[in-house]
């Protein structure tokens, strides 16, 4: 489409009208990202003056940020905690937002191994909602005709619960695919997906993936961009492809849908789009049958110019894979955004993984940097370019200076908002899909399985490291063990060591429980026993690399492949876990 030139933007020519409104409100934001931010939260300090929470540290009716910075301080999700279960036990008084509380958004962190309970308020849809309204006119100024085809996109609802007081209590993107704005979202000839929206809402994760695949198989010359939120996610799309063709192309080839799938309303949808194929049938056939699957995604959708999928952050392990299963595509990582609150957007979405930076939107929420190693936060725009910062937000929702645990380091600026690469979150020692294990959580689930092989057989776990094995789909968690197994002592038993496994895994918390059990992203837990002394060997070899020997501590989790090499070289035996952890969608009360 020729678009009038009078609708140029510093970022690029837009695509068409509607584009071009969404890449001006991006300039004037983050030209203006200071301006904004003080309004934004004199906005907020305004409307929740009355609250409990605002309330106890005597603003005085003051909305200016060196008030609020000198009167509250910097929380984590701890120090709010009796005023959310508060909340979630059904008291509606204005505690941390004048505006009640709609949901809470079901965090992928942990908190006393349960998901952590974002409050949030109904307009915070609408500001979700305008962000992802951003994506595709930046996206468009790099990849044209989009508007020429359609995304295959797996997506997927999680279980929801109600709290106490009766809140939903489910996964932010639960709540968005399942909300009007995306249900009834109005055609755009830019954003056209394969999967029906019957298909995405169905809560049966095998009943939803193959549905959506199916979808994905019958349009396949339409599809221009193959993603899903995350990398993994995208990887386990490619293994249930591996794993079920033969059923699928069967479908395709009879023009009628597995019995398998019993969701009314995926049958009523699909009894339109599914007519009997044999040719795209006998394709799937011949593409899925051969052992080498080195480039799937571009045979089966030769149209793809892009896959956009996370692969920043903890996703960055599985690039190699998707490199491999996609024959190179680029892969595109739009936004940065979380249950507390959406941050912001990559203005270069085919920017190579490593150096995607995304840019804050400045009227997402107010937003606070503490410098790694430092103490005073500062301001969005005072940020400087090569140093890094934790992230502290302050939303409409009620969260005050809350650190969300994302460590992120300044690459540059767009106008006056600072641009940023994700660097890690805090305290992540293990995850695979949506799970995050840290230290702590490991090290008790390997105090608890030890109390079992002691028990068992008099044995002790002398050292442990862990690992986060990627090379199958789905990943899973490694743990070596070396033993103490005096003279006399029985070794431990095939039987008890997966036991131990099995213990291990009742131990991690509900979010890794839930990948296991509901989402079937996370592999057994595996324990390889390594011979005595490898523990000797990877302190010599830190030592040889100039680690002191002082202060030398065994690493809880290693991924550093020389050293991943030498443990696996002395692997006296493997054990995985033989059965599922106990998981349920409702949470443990505290
Ligand atoms: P959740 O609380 O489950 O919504 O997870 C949000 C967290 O996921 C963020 O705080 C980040 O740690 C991580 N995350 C979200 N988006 C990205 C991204 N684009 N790149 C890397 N990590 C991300």
């Amino acid at each position: 489409m020729a678009v009038d030139s009078s609708l140029s933007s510093p970022l690029g020519p837009p695509a068409c009208e509607k584009d071009a409104k969404a890449l001006r409100f991006i300039e004037e934001m983050t030209r203006n990202a200071d301006t904004v931010q003080e309004n934004l939260l004199a906005e907020i300090l305004r409307r929740n003056a009355e609250t409990e929470y605002l309330r106890r540290f005597n603003l005085g009716g003051a909305t200016d940020r060196d008030t609020f910075k000198s009167k509250l301080p910097i929380i984590t999700y701890e120090d709010l905690q009796p005023e959310i279960q508060r909340i979630a036990d059904g008291d509606r008084s204005p505690i941390l937002s004048a505006h009640p509380i709609s949901e809470f958004l079901t965090s992928s962190g942990t908190s006393a191994g349960e998901r952590k309970l974002m409050p949030t308020i109904q307009e915070e849809l609408d500001r979700r909602q305008l962000l992802y309204s951003l994506l595709m006119p930046v996206m468009n100024l790099y990849v044209p005709g989009l508007d020429k085809g359609k995304g295959l996109y797996f997506l997927f609802v999680k279980s929801e619960t109600k709290t106490p007081g009766g809140l939903p209590a489910r996964p932010v993107l639960t709540s968005y695919y399942k909300s009007d704005k995306f249900r009834s979202r109005p055609y755009d000839p830019y954003n056209v997906y394969t999967s029906p929206n019957e298909a995405i809402l169905c809560p049966d994760s095998f009943q939803s993936m193959y549905t959506q695949m199916l979808c994905g198989l019958l349009d396949r010359l339409s599809v221009l961009r193959v993603g899903a939120v995350f990398a993994s996610g995208l990887l386990r799309a490619i293994r249930f492809l591996q794993l079920h063709w033969s059923r699928l192309a069967d479908d395709i080839e009879s023009g009628s849908l597995d019995s398998e799938i019993t969701d009314p309303s995926i049958r009523q949808c699909m009894s339109d789009i599914l007519k009997p194929d044999q040719h795209l049938a006998e394709f799937i056939r011949q593409e899925c049958k051969s052992e080498k699957w080195e480039g799937i995604i571009t045979r089966i959708w030769p149209n793809t110019k892009y896959l956009d999928v996370i692969v920043t952050g903890a996703m960055a392990q599985y690039i190699p894979t998707l490199e491999y299963y996609s024959g190179g595509l680029p892969m595109a990582c739009t936004m940065y955004a979380s249950s507390e609150c959406y941050f912001g957007l990559n203005l270069n979405p085919m920017s190579k993984p490593s150096e995607v930076s995304y840019t804050i939107m400045p009227n997402m929420a107010y937003f606070e940097f503490i410098p790694l190693g430092g103490s005073k936060a500062v301001e969005l725009v005072d940020v400087k370019i090569g140093k890094e910062y934790e992230l502290v937000v302050t939303t409409y929702a009620g969260l005050c200076r809350y650190r969300v645990g994302d460590i992120l380091r300044v690459t540059g600026f767009h106008n006056s908002a600072p641009q940023f690469h994700f660097v890690r979150r805090k305290n992540v020692l293990l995850s695979i899909d949506s799970d995050k294990t840290d230290e702590s959580e490991l090290q008790k689930a390997v105090e608890n399985a030890s109390k079992l092989l002691l028990k068992e057989c008099g044995t002790r776990v002398a050292e442990y490291t862990s690992y986060a094995d990627t090379s199958t789909i789905p990943g899973h968690y490694v743990l070596y063990w070396e033993l103490l197994v005096r003279d006399g002592e029985r070794q431990p038993s095939h039987d008890t060591l997966t036991r131990c496994c099995l213990e291990m895994e009742q131990s991690l918390n509900s979010v890794y429980r839930q990948c296991r059990v509901a989402d079937n992203s996370v592999g057994p837990l595996e324990i390889r026993v390594v011979r005595n002394g490898t523990f000797e060997e990877l302190m010599d070899y830190a030592i040889s690399r100039g680690a002191s020997i002082n202060q030398y501590k065994v690493p809880r989790c290693v991924n550093f492949t020389p050293i991943v090499e030498l443990l696996d070289s002395r692997v006296v035996s493997e054990h995985f876990s033989p059965a599922l952890p106990h998981w349920t969608p409702e949470r443990r009360r505290r």
